[in-house]
């Protein structure tokens, strides 16, 4: 069995790589095992296939150094939070038994991603219950409830309640960001622009990093929200 430390969970592919890779990538150099368990192939994105899509993810994770990368095949912009799509995410939560589980934004441009952060967060519940039965390659699973949910920021500027410095893994990010080549700028492409194909686009993911970075005075940084009281053992641990 593969147990992860950190598992970061998405409505889309590229959800991740727009909004928390680089605290993976950190983690990952840190000696931790990290992955993604992505919710749909995004098949209702403008560009490319959902075939194309499962290529540059696998792509990305390798980037990324994660340890795993798993694609549930719910139905982009139409899955809905109830006990069906929650087992499966329980599934996948039972299997890794990640301490820290990275969530989508609780609320953004796209409707799918709160709906996601609503079924992330509940799974992870239900996951550390022993009378919710689940059952993966015809055995029964253990529960496990991760430690800690946190929220990732995407699309909307919400107020981070900490940010992590990825000044160290910027590179890497971005790097992970472009392996989605048939969603982001290519001057080449003959595909129809979209809100995230466009030149600008990057430019506001660049400058998104180095705001939360400025913030805590360094070169880049990724935010999160966390809706309960963090915890530290040491002061010396803040930067
Ligand atoms: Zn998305």
């Amino acid at each position: 069995m593969l147990k992860l430390d950190i598992l970061a969970l998405a409505a889309h592919p590229d959800d991740v790589e727009l909004s928390c890779a680089g605290t993976l990538a950190k983690a990952v150099i840190d000696g931790k095992k990290a992955g993604i368990v992505d919710f749909t192939k995004g098949e209702l994105g403008t560009r490319g296939t959902p075939e194309l899509r499962m290529q540059e993810s696998a792509a990305s994770a390798e980037i990324l150094g994660l340890s795993a990368r798993e694609n549930l095949g719910f139905r982009d912009g139409f899955f809905v939070n109830d006990e069906a799509h929650q087992l499966e995410v329980v599934k996948m939560i039972r299997k890794y038994q990640p301490d820290i589980v990275l969530a989508n934004a609780v609320d953004d441009r796209h409707p799918d991603h709160g709906k996601a952060s609503q079924l992330s967060r509940q799974a992870c519940f239900l996951s550390g219950l022993v009378n919710v039965k689940t059952e993966l390659d015809g055995l029964n699973q253990a529960p496990w409830r991760p430690r800690a949910i946190y929220n990732y920021i995407q699309s909307i500027p919400h107020e981070p309640d900490f940010i992590v410095d990825v000044t160290s893994t910027w590179e890497t990010r971005m790097k992970s960001i472009f392996a989605f080549k048939s969603q982001f700028h290519d001057p080449n492409s003959g595909e129809p622009e979209t809100y995230i194909s466009s030149p600008q686009f990057m430019k506001m993911v660049e400058s998104r990093g180095i705001h939360y970075g400025h913030e805590i005075g360094v070169t880049y940084g990724e935010g999160f929200t966390v809706d309960r009281k963090l915890g530290i053992q040491t002061v010396f641990d803040l930067i």
